[in-house]
């Protein structure tokens, strides 16, 4: 009897694989899809689930930068604030970084008090980073500011909060400037600080990558969330006719968490995900790859299979609870390489609640690992070639007009992705997965062109890089 309910818990293993499976034709799909749907929220507001959000960022960092830049990071519980002095000739003489929690009163009081404490610290920062530094020797400074809620940019260094997202409630910020709101606390602390730019935290891990090499043309942050941004021609910009910019391009921030297309490989686990989630039918694509997510799609699957047969033990009714198994977690299981898979059991009884599994249960488990990190990495690496399709640099002549030409165009230039992000610095084998399969949809022939380049904390250095190359002296 407990044999046939290994079998079935095998069948339930092999359909589940079968469902996420991604197979090169359609992760090419995927591709052809995020490059339609790119053009789509490109040609009218609304086209798309894509938003294709303009960030005003016409001049990305080219390394020539010099002097003394600061930049706050506003995106969680946790601040940071850093300096960073560049010397020209891609060179980063110092840098500075602090962390800070929010206390979490503020999170729901008013955006003068919210800003009054963002402020002071940054102050204080200044202070004590400049050796004692006094507040008018920073006058006329340059901070670049990540912000990463929901943002409808007016200018590089002015955008309008569209909603609060993370358990933040600033009801009075709704709708205001945010730099404006910025920049007047900092005056309130007698803080003569410009504002230079105002980004989106996948838009400082773009500039960091092309401060340190002008092929860098896309970035693609991998974290709790994800999201990506790409230079884009202006012309290409349908919705903004006549978009004048100095360089001829504008960095569009995809927001593509929210991508969605029926090719992706969605099971009855993400079906249930998304419908027990607090934002159902939205951020769809981010929902399969995330690190947010990941280790839930894990828990599902353990859950189901234990309700199914006994090979878990008694129903753990830990199984039950959303997001008790982490994707750091799923990922020491995955990467657990000991013999006896002891990782995997002391995961599975710390976190589950399940005890005493013998091998072959724990060799299921890490199965499972792999069936849902593979997809996720291989789909973002479908996402990352959609973003070369579109601009022309995957190899084949690119999208014009909403038509896809299958021609090759006959130059091929080296390209660089900067990525960013927990989920692709520290678990080794989504990367490995991610980096395979771009090699693989490309081919042989283009692959050596594109490269995947890690920038560590791209986000926080590139605001402030940003706040350099957009400066008002510069
Ligand atoms: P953010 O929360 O701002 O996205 P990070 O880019 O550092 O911050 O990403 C953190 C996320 O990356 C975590 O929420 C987790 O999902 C994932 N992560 C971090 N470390 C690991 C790891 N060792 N294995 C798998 N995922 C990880």
């Amino acid at each position: 009897r407990s044999r046939r309910r290994w079998w079935r818990v095998v069948r339930a293993l092999d359909e589940f694989e079968e469902a996420a499976s991604t197979p090169v034709g359609r992760l090419r799909q995927v591709v052809d899809a995020m490059a339609v749907e790119m053009h789509a929220g490109l040609a009218s507001e609304g086209g798309s689930k894509l938003k294709m959000l303009l960030t005003f960022v016409d001049n990305l960092p080219d390394g020539s930068e010099s002097g003394i830049y600061y930049a706050l990071h506003v995106g969680g519980t946790n601040f940071r604030i850093l300096r960073i002095q560049l010397g020209g000739q891609r060179s980063i003489l110092g840098h500075d970084v602090e962390r800070k929690p929010i206390p979490q009163h503020l999170l729901t009081r008013t955006s003068e008090e919210f800003f009054d404490f963002i402020a002071l610290s940054l102050k204080e920062f200044v202070e004590r980073k400049g050796n004692n530094l006094q507040p008018s020797q920073v006058r006329g400074k340059d901070l670049g500011f990540t912000f990463s809620f929901p943002v409808k940019q007016t200018s590089v260094s002015s955008g309008t909060l569209i909603k609060w997202t993370k358990g933040f409630a600033i009801d009075d910020m709704v709708e205001k400037d945010v730099v404006e709101c910025l920049q007047k606390a900092l005056s309130r602390r007698g803080l003569d600080m410009n504002v230079a730019a105002l980004v989106n935290d996948s838009v400082g891990t773009l500039a960091v990558g092309h401060f340190y090499d002008k092929d860098t043309v896309a970035a693609v942050v991998i974290g709790t969330d994800t999201n990506a941004c790409y230079l884009e021609r202006a012309d290409a910009i349908i919705k903004c006719q006549g978009l004048l910019t100095t360089s001829g391009g504008m960095v569009i921030n995809m927001e593509w968490g929210n991508f969605w297309s029926s090719h992706l490989p969605r099971t009855s686990y993400d079906i249930d995900l998304d419908a027990e989630s607090q934002n159902p039918n939205d951020q769809g694509f981010e929902k399969m790859i995330s690190g947010m997510y990941l280790g839930d799609i894990v828990r599902r699957v353990i859950c189901n299979m234990s309700l199914a047969s006994d090979i878990f033990g008694p129903f753990s009714s830990k199984l039950s609870t959303r997001f008790v198994l982490s994707t750091p977690l799923m990922a020491a299981m995955h990467e657990d390489d000991s013999p006896d898979l002891s990782e995997v059991a002391k995961i599975l009884e710390e976190t589950l609640d399940i005890y005493d599994v013998p091998l072959k249960v724990r060799k299921l488990v890490v199965k499972i690992c792999d069936v849902v990190t593979r997809r996720a990495a291989r789909l973002a690496a479908a996402g990352i070639v959609g973003i070369l399709k579109k601009i022309g640099r995957d190899g084949t002549g690119g999208i014009t007009s909403g038509r896809i030409k299958g021609v090759r165009s006959g130059k091929l230039r080296r390209t660089v992705v900067a990525v960013e992000g927990g989920l692709y610095t520290s678990y080794a084998i989504f990367k490995e997965y991610l980096n395979e399969a771009v090699a693989e949809i490309l081919g042989e022939e283009i692959a050596p062109y594109v490269i995947l380049k890690v920038m560590e904390d791209g986000s926080g250095i590139g605001a402030a890089m940003l706040a350099a190359s957009n400066s008002a002296r510069s």
